[in-house]
């Protein structure tokens, strides 16, 4: 079976008549068995995955008209996506054993269009993290290097494109999630505006901040993807009405961009001097042919992190309040009454980084400091929502690196959590804004060889133009 990178491919395998559905479907099951070692699937739905195949084999067979847009698309879910009679458990004891009663509105389009779901894979418990290692099924590791981590919190269904266990995976992105992972795995990521696919099914980090990306090999596959789950939905009164584009038609601006870069950001001393180095390349790329790229002052990037953490946490100990033991999955068998029922089954069933978390949420929410961190932070990110509108007035495009640093080892920043919510400065801009952003593969680091993305973003809702610039300006990854 050759590599696909792209659907369409897959499309024209199928309709040559030189693979099925079903031998597909074995393929991947067999990418899945090969790649065991590196933790990605948590789940693998192989029974179902097969008998959808075979389905769908003869339904072509029948009339090749009769199949969705997304015949022989395979996908695997990041653990915190519902999918109907399903576990979910956001990698979380706290949650093991518990099915969903209903899929997610972005997995019943999916399967609307005829995808292929093949497992559930691992990530940062409650997609809180950086690194997959905050996991109740162990860390996923790189298939770049095994002894790095995939990036977080969606590292798995960023390696299971890497690892080509499927095409396309679902990831959620409340700060990062999506690209940052995409970018240590050289995938493409990608985070589409807040309330641009509707968040019913998603299991709640930062509401006001998570929102369901793509991770897949190409641009292309992203558009469409996007086009087939984005749009209004009556369970989510936060997804957007705004149309749905033709994302898939990837339509050229017709003109050149401009873009605008961050003085502070490529200057930051966080900055890997080798990503530096690679995106001052890409820039140079993208002046040459023949688009317009600017440095800018952007001062609120080292209060981005801070805004951040404070929203996401404050956010998170509200919305992990439903964990009481009582409602969903564990429940303390040591626990004798009501109070000791909550508090066992929670100190059981959360890990540490969850329960650091939680209780971060709820300090910044007390009574006594709300307005000297949650309110402060609710104007951090005004300015910085308002500032990045004002960058949109005049450019079409941001570019940022996708993240400071290359990959790095178990265990490097698992003891020092400052270290690691650093680790996300390029990321949470797009969140706090609730923009679209996407990270593409720029190469290979020049010293240690580890891949290396570079990030765009657009105004909310470009996501036509985002996408259709990124494909105009990256290579599929072979
Ligand atoms: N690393 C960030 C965090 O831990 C982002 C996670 C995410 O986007 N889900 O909160």
């Amino acid at each position: 079976m050759p590599k696909f990178s792209t659907l369409a491919e897959v499309q024209e395998a199928l309709h040559s008549g030189g693979v099925s559905c079903e031998s597909l479907v074995r393929h991947y099951l067999q990418r899945i068995e090969a790649t065991r070692h590196l933790n990605i699937y948590v789940e693998v739905f192989e029974e179902e995955a097969l008998a959808k195949a075979r389905e769908l084999d003869a339904r072509f067979k029948k009339d090749p008209a009769s199949v969705g847009r997304l015949f022989g698309m395979t996908v695997a879910l990041k653990d915190v996506i519902c999918y109907k009679d399903h576990e979910v458990t956001a990698a979380s004891n706290i949650l093991k054993g518990f099915r969903s009663l209903f899929s997610a509105t972005a997995v019943e389009r999916l399967l609307a269009e005829d995808a292929i779901i093949l497992g559930r894979v691992n990530c940062d418990e409650f997609a809180m993290g950086s690194s997959t290692e905050n996991s109740c099924y162990g860390p996923t590791r790189n298939a770049a290097d095994p002894e790095r981590v995939p990036g977080g919190s969606s590292g798995a269904s960023a390696v299971a494109v890497q690892a080509d266990t499927c095409l396309a995976s679902l990831g959620s992105d409340t700060g990062g999630s999506v690209r940052q992972p995409a970018a240590f795995c050289n995938v493409v990521g990608f985070k589409p505006s807040y309330g641009r696919i509707s968040r019913h099914g998603l299991i709640a980090y930062g509401s006001s901040l998570d929102q369901i990306g793509t991770l897949t090999q190409s641009v292309e596959d992203a558009a469409l993807l996007l086009e087939i789950m984005a749009g209004p939905d009556e369970f989510d009164s936060t997804a957007s009405t705004a149309p749905v584009e033709p994302y898939a038609a990837l339509a050229p601006l017709g003109r050149p961009a401009r873009i605008a870069y961050y003085r502070t950001a490529l200057e930051h001393p966080s900055l890997d001097e080798g990503i530096r180095q690679m995106t001052f390349n890409f820039i140079g790329q993208l002046r040459e042919a023949g688009h317009i790229v600017e440095a800018i002052d952007f001062e609120y990037l080292d209060y981005t992190i801070p805004a951040y953490y404070v929203l996401a946490t404050a956010e998170a100990s509200s919305n992990l309040s439903r964990y009481d033991g009582i409602r969903f999955g564990h429940r303390s068998p040591a626990a004798k009454d009501l109070e000791s029922t909550y508090r066992r089954s929670r100190t059981e069933g959360f890990g540490a980084e969850v329960k650091r978390r939680i209780m971060l949420g709820a300090f910044v929410l007390s009574s006594g400091y709300y307005d000297a961190y949650y309110t402060k932070a609710q104007q951090i990110r005004r300015l910085i929502y308002d500032k990045t509108q004002a960058v949109f007035q005049e450019f079409d495009f941001i570019l940022m690196p996708a993240a400071p640093v290359t990959a790095w080892r178990f265990g490097e920043k698992s003891d020092d959590p400052v270290a690691m919510y650093l680790a996300d400065i390029f990321t949470v801009q797009a969140n706090l804004a609730g923009i679209p952003a996407i990270a593409l593969p720029l190469g290979s680091h020049p010293e240690n060889g580890l891949p290396v993305g570079v990030q765009l973003m657009a105004g909310a809702f470009r996501e036509a133009s985002l996408l259709a610039f990124a494909h105009q300006h990256t290579l599929q990854v072979k």
